[in-house]
């Protein structure tokens, strides 16, 4: 009671930042002289009793500023050379530290539950069986022996991924870069001098259809004030009905005019989904036999019910939401998005890459 109290007294307080740094880069191969814009989304948190001060939110915003400033830091982009095209094999092995990180988590578990499974199943073989013999230390020797195995091979995957995303495997072949990789900057020299640096038009593969999707980096999530369907300007944003959570929700740009056009298919798609669910009901009580007709009434409406509620929360949003969204790379803030209007996706794309360009040309070498 006394614990619970106390949990209940300690408020936790989250906070983020981003921030970005320009990094130069030699190439390993040509000896180019290269930069690019590393951004990164740092998080702190604190833990404070409730009512004691106010300074748990600065408190937690310092925290992710210092976040920020030490992946800033230690982190990379595998920026491929613009002129040979080599990614260097240190960026490619700082990049692959952060990979795969839990593999040796899984595989210290899996050694411990090793550990753990020899005494215990030494033990119950030795209870169950009648005869004195070895047999259980043998068999837990197997099971035990089983869980290293596991471990060394969790670890040797883990390798094996590694190595498979080497962007320099087809060398010189331009390499497949993992997407929303920041593009090289070199100085521009248009008076002799180099005054400022631009950004150099190279474009690599990434795996994904940029034509179709729009892939922004944490810092790029800017959206022009025009509607993500018809173009025209607006300033209000798109939002769901029945919100399964905040965080699937973006204020994507939406006009009042596309919001009226949508909410009756939002609730034709609604009422299919009911009507949906009552067949289903009714099938469903049809189909179970040996019960009595009372039976078969209180199936049908637990079926109808949580078939509607289930269905509501997730089929008319998706029908009518202007864009699909997900995450590509959690560790480095990327999120590609696909709107309806292709048209916007591409401005989402041209916007990204202006505001980086932007920012080069603001910059000396
Ligand atoms: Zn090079
Ligand atoms: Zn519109």
């Amino acid at each position: 009671m006394l614990l619970h109290l106390l949990a209940h007294t300690i408020k936790k307080t989250a906070a983020s930042a981003t921030g970005s740094r320009l990094k130069a880069v030699v190439c390993e191969k040509c000896q180019t002289q290269y930069w690019y814009l590393l951004s990164r989304l740092g998080t702190g948190q604190t833990s404070s009793f409730l009512f004691v001060g106010n300074g748990a939110f600065l408190r937690a915003q310092k925290a992710a500023e210092r976040d920020v400033a030490k992946r800033l830091d230690r982190e990379v982009e595998l920026v491929p050379c613009p002129r040979c095209h080599w990614v260097n094999q240190k960026l490619v092995s700082l990049a692959g530290r952060r990979k795969y990180r839990g593999a040796v988590v899984l595989a210290i578990v899996l050694l411990a539950l090793g550990g753990i499974a020899y005494p215990l199943v030494a033990n119950v073989a030795e209870g169950n069986s009648r005869t004195r013999s070895n047999e259980p230390t043998i068999l837990a020797g197997k099971v035990s022996a089983g869980f290293v195995v596991a471990a060394v091979a969790v670890l040797l995957i883990r390798s094996l991924l590694r190595r498979r995303m080497n962007p320099n495997r087809h060398f010189p072949q331009p390499p497949t870069i993992p997407p929303g990789t920041p593009s090289a900057m070199v100085p521009a020299n248009d008076s002799g001098t180099p005054s400022h640096l631009a950004l150099v038009n190279v474009h690599y593969d990434c795996g994904i259809d940029e034509n179709r999707w729009a892939i922004l980096r944490s810092g790029q999530f800017v959206f022009p004030n025009v509607c993500c369907l018809c173009m025209n300007e607006t300033t209000s944003v798109y939002s769901a009905r029945l919100r399964m959570n905040e965080q699937r929700e973006l204020p994507v740009p939406f006009c009042k005019q596309c919001k009226r056009t949508f909410r009756p298919i939002w609730w034709f798609a609604a009422l299919l989904i009911v009507v949906g669910s009552a067949a289903l009901g009714g099938a469903a009580a049809i189909a179970i036999p040996g019960i009595d007709e009372t039976g078969r009434w209180i199936v049908a409406a637990i079926v109808m019910f949580f078939g509607s509620i289930i269905g509501l929360y997730t089929i008319p949003n998706r029908v009518c939401r202007p864009y699909r969204f997900s995450t590509i790379d959690q560790d480095r803030g990327v999120i590609r998005f696909a709107f309806k209007n292709e048209e916007f996706t591409r401005l989402l794309n041209d916007q990204a890459r202006e505001s980086e360009a932007l920012l080069a040309s603001r910059t000396v070498p």
